[in-house]
């Protein structure tokens, strides 16, 4: 689990632990893990520290089955508001850092009879969300590289598939809640903005992926589901 610290990775990993897997967590920081999460300090853009990170918890934990590529970071602005730079930062984190932990990860993923890979994507993927340029680029990339991942390795007996979440009330929200005058007054107009009148909670995303990690989901690969309440389809 990257990014398995905070918001919906720390929600999906608690919900895992619940069904009785033993859960690494993957993070650039730790800071109040709970038991009985197994932190791992490692940013998904060094490949070193994740090759690193994923055999120390393949061989302190005896494998791995399951594979949820989470941390993803936002960003705001049209294509006229940001730079190379920016780009380069949040495709590096949120595409190409989903890449390096599943290459790390293929050799046990391989040997496991329950092998399932479960990316998270975004509604941004599927709809145009205003000043999310970069960001809806970088979860469209994470639908076609899930796609493309589960015809590589169907015959490998991996399942891949994604969530693409709609607005999910976590510490990633409410950072960009700060950035307005009044968060308050934006937090009432956000959930407003939302089909059942509410933000979805990172525990309603947790529940969609511990269905597609787990063997309930063996004859689904490929796939993309939505956990927006119904936003994408007004
Ligand atoms: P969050 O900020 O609460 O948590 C993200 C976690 O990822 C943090 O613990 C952070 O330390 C970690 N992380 C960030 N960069 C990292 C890196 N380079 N290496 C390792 N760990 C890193 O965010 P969240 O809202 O829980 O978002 C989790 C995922 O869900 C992201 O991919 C995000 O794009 C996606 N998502 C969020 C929403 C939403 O509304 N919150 C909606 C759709 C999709």
């Amino acid at each position: 689990m990257t990014g398995g610290a905070s918001g919906i990775g720390l929600a999906t990993a608690k919900e895992f632990v619940e069904r009785g897997a033993t859960v690494a967590v993957l993070d650039r920081t730790l800071d109040g893990l709970p038991e009985p999460l197994h932190g791992f300090t490692a940013d998904v853009t060094d490949r070193a520290s994740i090759e690193r990170a994923v055999a120390e918890v393949a061989e302190r934990l005896g494998g791995i089955d399951v594979v949820v590529n989470n941390a993803g970071i936002s960003a705001v602005g049209t294509v006229a508001e940001n730079d190379d730079a920016e780009w380069a930062r949040v495709l590096d984190v949120n595409v190409i850092g989903m890449a390096r932990v599943t290459a790390a990860a293929l050799p046990w993923l391989r040997r496991s009879e329950a092998a399932s890979v479960v990316n998270v994507s975004s509604i941004a993927a599927l709809n145009g969300l205003p000043q999310r340029a970069l960001y809806s680029a970088s979860k469209g990339a994470v639908l076609a590289l899930t796609y493309a991942m589960a015809t590589d390795h169907v015959a490998e007996g991996i399942r891949v598939n994604c969530v693409c979440p709609g607005t999910v009330h976590t510490p990633f929200v409410d950072r960009m809640l700060q950035g307005f005058a009044d968060p308050v007054a934006e937090r009432a107009a956000l959930d407003a903005r939302q089909a059942t009148g509410r933000m979805v909670a990172p525990e309603e995303v947790a529940a969609a992926i511990a269905y597609l990690a787990s063997p309930r989901s063996v004859s689904t690969t490929g796939t993309a589901l939505d956990v927006d309440g119904g936003v994408s389809h007004l």
